[in-house]
């Protein structure tokens, strides 16, 4: 609202009032019955439109009356803390596009005009659609990301694994770049959970999954594949390099030192095989079956161990 408003003494003349409106670019102003004390008393309002009738009642010849007999008198006034729509109903109701603000000692403390009070709602609105929106934006992300994470495991699942394999098989045929997989499965954890029962096994497969989390590439990226096993995809990496990852994550499980007293390594451990996509004759399928045959080989070779079925060219 606009709180300089100017004021005017009742006795004032039309002339003075229509100069000063046309000097300070006034729409309208507050008529005072005595402008001098301090809490002079509001008798009216003046507006362009009273001008414009006492204008044209003297073109017809009419007598010009004191601002008395201009002004509107019924003067409509609005609490402080009225809210926009409240205001803009008042506004409607009267037929008035301006109206005078009053605080709560029934002191005027301002003026507000009806295209400031529908800028104001509109404000409202734009703010209230944006925070929606952005609420909503927030909350179809945590839906997607639940919709592709493993609940207990915070890794990717089974849809976000087909996708991500879908997306680096294509750019693979497209580009001839590398990419290996690496499928793990923990060690005799069967005898795991039958020793220490169903709640520590979870226990434990989540502390597997977050270390390894922590420590592949953040270019890398885990899926659990099934029960208590997992696919690690690395990108941009041919057999070789994957070896090395695959040991390091070997390690890591290690690292953890999760007692398995069923186990002959005393701790949880975990098998590992590796295989990279063929570049000259790209097949997924195939290298999830090689990756899969090799971690089978890594069991029968011993368990706790990384294991390709191309150890040549490793
Ligand atoms: P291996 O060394 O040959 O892998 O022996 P294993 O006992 O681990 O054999 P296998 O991989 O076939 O067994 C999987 C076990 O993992 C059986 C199942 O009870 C357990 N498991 C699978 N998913 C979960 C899970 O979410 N929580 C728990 N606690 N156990 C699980
Ligand atoms: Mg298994
Ligand atoms: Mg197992």
């Amino acid at each position: 609202m606009t709180t300089e408003i100017t004021r005017i003494q009742v006795d004032a003349s039309i002339h003075d009032v229509a100069r000063l409106m046309y000097e300070q670019r006034l729409s309208c102003l507050l008529v005072d019955d005595d402008t001098k004390t301090e809490d002079c008393k509001t008798v009216g309002i003046v507006t362009e439109r009273d001008l414009t009738r006492t204008l044209s009642l003297v073109l017809e010849g009419r007598n010009t009356e004191g601002l008395r007999d201009v002004m509107t008198t019924s003067l409509i006034t609005i609490r402080d803390d009225t809210d926009y729509s409240e205001a803009i109903r008042v506004l409607k109701e009267n037929s008035i596009r301006r109206i005078i603000v009053v605080c709560d000692t029934g002191r005027v403390c301002g003026l507000i005009t009806r295209a400031d009070l529908l800028n104001a709602q509109k404000r409202i609105l734009e703010n209230e659609v944006l925070q929606r929106t952005q609420e909503l934006e927030e909350t179809n992300k945590i839906l997607e990301e639940l919709s592709v994470t493993d609940p207990m495991l915070n890794v990717g699942n089974r849809r976000a694994m087909d996708k991500a394999l879908k997306d680096v098989f294509n750019y693979t045929k497209r580009y001839a770049r590398p990419y290996s997989i690496v499928l793990l499965d923990i060690d005799r954890f069967k005898c795991y959970n039958d020793f220490y029962g169903h709640q520590l096994g979870d226990q434990a497969l989540i502390k597997v999954a977050t270390e390894l989390k922590a420590i592949i590439r953040n270019t890398d990226s885990i899926y659990r594949y099934g029960g208590e096993e997992f696919l690690v995809l690395l990108p941009e990496t041919g057999l070789a390099g994957a070896m090395i990852a695959g040991e390091h994550m070997r390690e890591a499980v290690e690292s953890i030192g999760i007692p398995h007293e069923k186990s002959p390594f005393d701790i949880v451990t975990a098998s590992f095989g590796v295989a990279s996509i063929n570049i000259t004759e790209p097949d997924q399928k195939k290298t999830i079956t090689e990756a899969d045959e090799a971690l089978y080989v890594a069991k029968s070779n011993g368990r706790n161990r990384v294991e390709s079925l191309d150890a040549k060219n490793a």
